[in-house]
């Protein structure tokens, strides 16, 4: 793995918790511009390295390696403002305020100073053209005068990854994006991940394997802490230890 090729380096990726290896020495490289999923039987420690690579937890051993520079010690936010941003975490919507202003508080967070700017000439007028164009991407022109609460699930969904595009992550990192939905979401939001990993990489946990084999390029599959295969939805589906694996073998 080099950093030309890789945004994203996890290299000898260990956690243990209390004595507990949930992560044993993972060797993880995400490519520039792909769109890359961790999937493996629950327990495999795909929410802990995902934790790791995004910063929501320091690694017992190893090195986490962000367009060439080691992010190791680094906090969420001071990776977040490097452009490695995760969804639904540090871009948890309001309830109480619509769709448009949602957007607008993700990008006054992102745009603080120059907001502020705008501000001062009373001149809110960009701010509010680029909510508007975040909102149209994500398929919520329609709902944004509807307060955050009143969505449906599918749609906060959707609006979570409006206000993280808004900080206009250059990797964005999406934890479970179809988990809890209907099937009638599920499509929408998958084609949703799709035009909004045009031009930047996405790396996700997903369960849906349906959502992974549509979606992704590149699969990790992680079994006891370790990985177990690794390739195209095509490779990795095809692989033995992966099938069984999945039926529990
Ligand atoms: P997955 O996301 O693949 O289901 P996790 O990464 O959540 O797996 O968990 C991997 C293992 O680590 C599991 O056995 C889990 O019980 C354990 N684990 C995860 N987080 C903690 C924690 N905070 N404290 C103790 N054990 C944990």
């Amino acid at each position: 793995a080099t950093g030309e090729d890789h945004v994203l380096i996890g290299r000898d990726l260990t956690k243990v918790f209390g004595g507990f290896a949930a992560v044993k020495h993972v060797n993880l490289a995400v490519r520039r511009g792909s769109i890359h999923a961790l999937i493996g039987p629950n327990g495999a420690g795909k929410t802990t390295c995902f934790n790791l690579l995004t910063k929501t937890l320091q690694p017992t051993g190893g090195q986490i390696i962000f367009d060439g520079e080691d992010i190791s010690k680094l906090r969420t936010a001071e990776v977040a403002k490097r452009g490695l941003v995760r969804s639904f975490q540090i871009s948890a919507t309001f309830p109480n305020l619509t769709a448009l202003e949602n957007v607008r508080v993700a990008l006054q967070s992102k745009f603080g100073a120059a907001y502020h700017f705008w501000r001062s000439l009373r001149a809110v007028a960009p701010l509010n053209a680029r909510a508007e164009e975040l909102l149209d991407q994500v398929g919520l022109a329609d709902n944004r005068h509807t307060t955050a609460a009143e969505l449906s699930y599918g749609k906060k969904r959707a609006l979570e990854i409006a206000t993280t595009l808004a900080l206009e992550p250059r990797v964005m990192l999406l934890d479970e994006p179809t988990a809890g939905m209907g099937h009638e979401d599920i499509e929408p939001i998958t084609q949703l991940i799709k035009r909004a990993a045009e031009g930047r990489t996405v790396l996700l946990v997903e369960h849906n394997l349906s959502v992974v084999s549509t979606l992704c390029d590149t699969i990790t599959v992680l079994q006891h802490g370790e990985i177990l295969a690794e390739g195209s939805y095509e490779d990795v589906s095809n692989n033995p230890d992966v099938v069984t694996a999945y039926m529990g073998g």
